[in-house]
């Protein structure tokens, strides 16, 4: 059963519920009672931040092995 962030907006507080995909979007109760809390984005639906980034090529590298640009392919 796939799990939900809920946030409070009567409080603040933010908890998470585990409910059917059909009841993702019903009414949530809040931990402490009130019952106005509205549903946080998934984390797990972001895409393109997830690999950090750090990885990033130098431009310009020529891509392959780099033979061919001293010369050694002829
Ligand atoms: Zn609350």
């Amino acid at each position: 059963m796939p799990r939900y962030d809920y946030r409070c907006r009567t409080c603040g507080a933010t908890f998470e519920l585990r409910r059917p995909m059909s009841q993702s979007d019903a009414p949530a109760m809040c931990p402490a009672g009130h019952g106005d809390a509205v549903k946080l984005m998934s984390m797990v639906a972001v895409t393109g931040t997830a690999s950090g980034g750090s990885s990033a090529a130098p431009a310009g590298s020529g891509g392959g092995g780099g033979c061919c640009g001293g010369g050694c392919c002829g």
